[in-house]
């Protein structure tokens, strides 16, 4: 990791948010936050720890006490708002992801259009809030469950999406009635500063949202702080476990999600022109850095010589080039050039197993940018199960095909799999698609769509190694997640005067 004195900075110097102000974080040394198309340092980002922390999480429990009396509908309100700003500041919001992350303006935003309406989701959060009740659930006696918050939550997020992810957790979190600390990704910071200044626009109360900046001390003080209550997570599987093991051990309420593998089964009777662009979008889009990305192509009997031949040729006329300016590639930069070097050495791997690299992107790069992070697409074939190019999440624009003759096979391969995100089958057969839907081994399930991510009113719901927790993101899961239930039982007694004669006895 690079670190670079205070002093030294002069790119925009990311400041924390507390108690509704920019305040300098207290860390001696920053990380660089580059431009992924051009490698240029746009930002320094400080490396905050546990007095950065313990500033955020004592300015969000006091802005807590006061935030959940306001009532829930005029809480809702603040999410009407800030979707409104969302939506006239998108643009703006989708060239600082395509800055900073590397996606293509498309891509970010598409990214920004489905945080937004995870903040729709909130704006309706009023009529989900809603407990139960049982009237006369024994003689005299009603029952009723309420919801209430839980207190200082608190996000913790990765780099790939520094809109959509953030947006996850926060205006759930918040219209629930409690207060939030985010900690950016370290490589993202730029795009939750600008969500956040116009988070603040709405009128927001002081300290309800909070924003502390770093890394690995950062969010161990987070893990550590005895007022946080609840921890949404979402990183790499290493990481994910980390924070679930070590929060849950601290007392706190742990959402993690983590890595995965996604497996793309592609039956003989698939569309093949929509199979290949589908399949071409979901390897390759977003330079194959999403959670739900197809990585691991598994083709079943002919399949592979229907399908191949056109992928291969689609593949290869993919143009990749800079996201920051008036250029309109297909594909973007990856995140750094250390990952890049990372994906690079995978492949290199796999070709050194014995698979065949029918589209090589090692060697691609962009006059225009000689020091932008690039890599091209990648179809690694014949790969077998046991290689590392199959097991292992690569992050990157590369697809990796495997062959066998049928959906069985197909699906056990699922089984072998240590992640359990998401999964897709290309067909036309009915019954392959509801065997493939009960069977296959992951959370997330597509029939003929490229990336089956669920939209804001849907859980995110991950398996295995893809998530540790109970309750998912999104949905009325969510709900749950940031709020605790309270039961009240109660007797009425009717006084003998009264109610000598019972009144039902009289009615109709
Ligand atoms: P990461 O795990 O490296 O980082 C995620 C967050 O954890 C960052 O905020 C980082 O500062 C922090 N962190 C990193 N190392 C840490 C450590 N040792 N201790 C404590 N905190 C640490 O992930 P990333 O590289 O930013 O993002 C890519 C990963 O995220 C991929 O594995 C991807 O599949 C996963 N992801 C999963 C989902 C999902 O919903 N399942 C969604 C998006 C991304």
């Amino acid at each position: 990791m690079t670190t670079v004195q205070y002093s030294r900075s002069s790119a925009q110097l990311c400041k924390c948010l507390v108690n509704g102000t920019w305040q300098e974080s207290h860390a001696k040394e920053h990380l660089p936050v580059h431009n992924p198309s051009t490698g240029e340092v746009i930002a320094q980002v400080p490396l905050g720890g546990a007095e950065d922390v313990d500033r955020a999480v004592r300015s969000a429990h006091a802005a807590y006490l006061e935030w959940r009396e306001v009532p829930v509908v005029e809480r809702a309100r603040f999410m009407f708002r800030f979707r409104e700003l969302l939506e006239k500041h998108s643009d703006d919001l989708a060239r600082t992801v395509s800055r900073e992350h590397g996606k293509t303006l498309a891509e970010a935003k598409a990214s920004v259009q489905r945080g937004i309406e995870v903040v729709e989701f909130a704006c309706g959060i009023p009529s989900l809030f809603a407990g139960e009740t049982i009237e006369n659930v024994a003689t005299d006696v009603d029952c009723e469950t309420v919801r209430h918050p839980i207190g200082v939550c608190v996000g913790i997020v990765p780099f790939n999406f520094p809109a959509m992810v953030p947006l996850w957790m926060y205006p759930v979190a918040i219209t629930c009635g409690n207060s939030f600390v985010l900690k950016p990704s370290e490589k993202v910071p730029l795009t939750s500063i600008k969500m956040a200044e116009l988070l603040l626009e709405t009128g927001l109360p002081k300290g309800v949202f909070n924003i502390v900046h770093g890394a690995r001390d950062c969010v161990d003080a987070l893990l550590a702080h005895p007022q946080v209550k609840a921890i949404s997570f979402v990183g790499s599987t290493a990481v994910a476990k980390h924070i679930y093991t070590v929060g849950c051990a601290n007392g706190k309420r742990v959402q993690a999600n983590g890595g995965a593998k996604n497996h793309i089964i592609i039956m003989p009777d698939a569309d093949p022109d929509l199979t290949v662009q589908a399949l071409k979008a979901s390897a390759f889009g977003c330079a194959g850095e999403r959670c739900m990305a197809g990585s691991l192509a598994v083709t079943v009997g002919e399949a592979a010589d229907l399908i191949m031949p056109t992928l291969v040729s689609a593949t290869n006329k993919m143009k990749v080039g800079r996201t920051d300016g008036d250029e309109s590639p297909d594909m973007g930069p990856l995140i750094s050039g250390e990952h890049r070097d990372r994906v690079r050495a995978l492949i290199t791997q796999g070709e050194k197993d014995g698979a065949e690299i029918s589209v090589d992107g090692r060697n691609v790069s962009v006059d225009s940018a000689p020091n932008g992070f690039f890599l091209g697409p990648t179809i690694i074939d014949k790969a077998k199960p046991a290689m590392s190019v199959v097991k292992e999440e690569i992050f990157g624009p590369v697809l990796s095909v495997v062959r066998v003759k049928t959906i069985a096979e197909a699906i056990q391969l699922g089984d072998q799999c240590e992640f359990g995100n998401g999964a897709v089958l290309y067909t036309s057969s009915g019954s392959a698609a509801r065997e493939f839907k009960r069977y296959f081994n992951a959370g997330m399930i597509g029939i003929n769509v490229g990336v089956p991510a669920p939209m804001a009113w849907f859980p995110f719901t991950g398996w295995n190694s893809s998530f540790f927790g109970d309750l998912h993101m999104q949905g009325k899961e969510s709900i749950q997640f940031y709020t605790q239930q309270k039961m009240t039982m109660t007797r009425w007694f009717k006084s003998a005067s009264q109610f000598h004669d019972p009144i039902w006895k009289g009615k109709k």
